[in-house]
């Protein structure tokens, strides 16, 4: 009978034992788990290789509960949307800037190398007389082939000309 009673405590006790050791078990996963989700998380979203760290460090250091205080406090965005958002905005900048080069007559679109508005004909930039590059109005020589620029300002006068090729502006105007 007494046996008995022992056989029946020591199965109770190593009952008690083995559900308090799969506790603690399940626990130290748990714990783990949640650490290891944060270093998961923390890497897709911060940069720094230090503050990832601290992050992980944080999740293990306090357990379940510095899971939960680093969602308060992690960005908010993957490190991926944020490059693709950039990326985007980049592209949208990059066609703005296109955009904004048009004709002055017809609108349409030209590039800063045209010389005439292919659509309309309309001279947009003297052509150098030595190796037939764009020039801006305001330079004095070629910066491809050295050529001096003949004669200063108004190549708007061209404008009515179209598409005759370059000459010295004087003769080109009909005075
Ligand atoms: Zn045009
Ligand atoms: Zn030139």
């Amino acid at each position: 009978m007494i046996v008995r009673a022992h056989t029946d405590l020591v199965l109770a006790v190593s009952g008690w034992e083995a559900g308090r050791d799969l506790g603690i078990l399940v626990g130290a996963v748990f714990w783990l788990a949640s650490a290891f989700w944060v270093f998961k998380d923390a890497r897709r979203r911060i940069e720094s290789p230090w503050l990832i760290a601290v992050a992980t460090l944080f999740g293990l250091a306090i357990p379940l509960l510095g899971p939960i205080i680093y969602m308060f406090f992690r960005p908010p965005e993957y490190l991926d949307d944020v490059r693709e958002r950039d990326l985007e905005i980049r592209a949208i900048e990059e066609r703005l800037r296109q955009r904004s080069l048009e004709c002055p007559v017809c609108r349409g679109a030209i590039e800063a190398s045209y010389v005439v508005c292919p659509i309309c004909t309309t001279r947009l930039k003297q052509a150098c007389a030595g190796c037939g590059a764009p020039l801006e109005a305001i330079w004095q020589a070629c910066p491809y082939c050295a050529t001096p620029v003949p004669s200063l300002g108004s190549y708007g006068e061209g404008v009515a000309g179209g598409l005759e090729p370059l000459r010295p502006r004087r003769q080109a105007t009909s005075d």
